[in-house]
């Protein structure tokens, strides 16, 4: 068995693999030098410094597999059960997990040699910001989604200069239009600068990062830019592969690749078929998915067909900003309307997004046990009316 991405996903189908007593060998292959690391720490603890490197990796050292770790897969050959690795070596497989998860997306223009421009996807790239960071810079993040949230969140309890650009008109917009609004005036109430509904035009400094110039002709000056302009799957090592790519690998409801019998995928970079989108194919970045996905992937790799195990969970994510967690379940960005149902002190809310009479996404503020609740409502129905019954039975 060969596992290609050596991360949260392909780590868990690996301990899966195991557990389920598959005695052969398993290799792992990953392109980073680390040994497997969790990524959310990267935008929170470890970039404010209150987490270390130890508190980021994953425990892995008695696993038994094979290593192969800083080495890329370049190509996959589905008809010879090959994977060609940097430097040309063929590695044969009978049964291959694709977990190469997504990378951040880069800055399209010519400036993205200029120092001072950082993104955060990996262990080196948050080390690196948090260095930028010691020297109390003027921070511009790009991108008011949900990793430059956390960074300008993380970089004003640093005491740093904020300002946070987006093209959208609020940040957070995935949450729909009420939240996204909350979000705004948090990160404004601990004094993040909001320039919204602009884009950036260009990194202006001759060596140095000095200012991001905007599309309405004004410019924030700035020493360090944080490029948060979501992710983008790996798979062009998979092009020359046949596969279907949408842009993450088409599988199936098993995580099998489509039309690839003995290929399965997991986490960030597989596209799979959900109820919540009508049966459509969707690539969700969330850690629970990746996570749940690696083990799902992980049996259905050591199982026969008659006995492959579906992915239906609801997706679930969150994300800590100040004092705020904000908890997701389902897929907000589906919502046609969203009803705050909740609400209390400190920030606390519920949110309920429907699209044609269904909840098709649930999301808390500071209310765990609340979502906690709503996940078992919606187990027994996912209809609006009874999800509101249930809420006014309980008082
Ligand atoms: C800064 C940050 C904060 C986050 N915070 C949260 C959070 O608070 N809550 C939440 O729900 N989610 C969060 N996430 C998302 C979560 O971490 C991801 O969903 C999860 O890491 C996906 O795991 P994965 O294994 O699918 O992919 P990845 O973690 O992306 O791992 C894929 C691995 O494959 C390697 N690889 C790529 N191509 C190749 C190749 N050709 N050959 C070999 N190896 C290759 C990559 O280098 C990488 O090591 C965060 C992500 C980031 C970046």
């Amino acid at each position: 068995l060969v596992i290609v991405g050596a991360s949260l996903a392909g780590l868990r189908a690996a301990e899966t693999i195991r557990s389920e007593g598959w005695q052969g060998s398993v290799i792992l292959v990953g392109d980073e030098e680390h040994p497997p690391y969790n990524r959310p720490p990267l935008s929170k603890d470890l970039l404010a410094g209150a987490h270390g490197l130890e508190q980021c990796a994953f425990e892995c050292d008695l696993l038994d597999v094979e290593w192969r770790l800083g080495t890329a897969a370049t190509a996959l050959d589905v008809e010879r059960r090959e994977i060609t690795l940097a430097g040309g070596e063929r590695l044969p497989w009978s049964r291959l997990l694709i977990a190469t998860g997504a990378r951040a997306r880069a800055w399209p223009g010519p400036e993205h040699e200029l120092a001072g421009l950082f993104s955060i996807r990996t262990l080196d790239d948050a080390l690196a910001l948090r260095g930028a960071f010691a020297d109390s810079p003027r921070v511009a993040i790009v991108g008011a989604g949900f990793i430059g949230c956390e960074t300008a969140a993380t970089a004003r309890g640093l005491g740093l200069e904020v300002t946070l650009l987006d093209i959208a008109s609020q940040p957070m917009m995935a949450l729909g239009p009420e939240l996204a609004a909350r979000c705004a005036e948090l990160h404004r109430s601990h004094g993040v600068e909001l320039r919204l509904g602009v884009g950036v035009t260009k990194f202006e400094g001759a060596e140095q990062l000095g200012a991001v110039r905007l599309s309405d002709g004004t410019s924030v000056e700035a020493d360090v830019a944080v490029i948060a302009l979501g992710a983008v799957p790996n798979t062009e090592w998979l092009r020359s592969s046949g596969l279907q790519l949408q842009p993450g690998v088409a599988c199936d409801t098993t995580l099998r690749a489509l039309g690839a019998q003995d290929i399965f995928c997991a986490g960030d970079v597989a596209a799979w078929p959900h109820r919540l989108t009508g049966g459509d194919p969707i690539r969700i970045e969330h850690w629970s998915v990746a996570a749940q996905q690696g083990v799902v992937a992980g049996r259905n790799l050591v199982r026969e067909d008659g006995e492959l195990q579906a992915y239906d969970d609801w997706p679930a994510f969150w994300s800590d900003q100040y004092d705020v967690k904000i908890q997701s379940l389902g897929v907000p960005a589906r919502a046609q309307r969203t009803l705050i149902v909740e609400q209390g002190d400190d920030h606390k809310l519920v949110a309920v997004g429907e699209r044609d009479g269904e909840v098709v996404a649930v999301v808390a503020f500071n209310a765990p046990a609340r979502l906690a609740w709503y996940r078992r409502q919606l187990s027994k129905s996912t209809r609006l009316d009874a999800v509101l019954d249930a809420i006014a039975a309980r008082g």
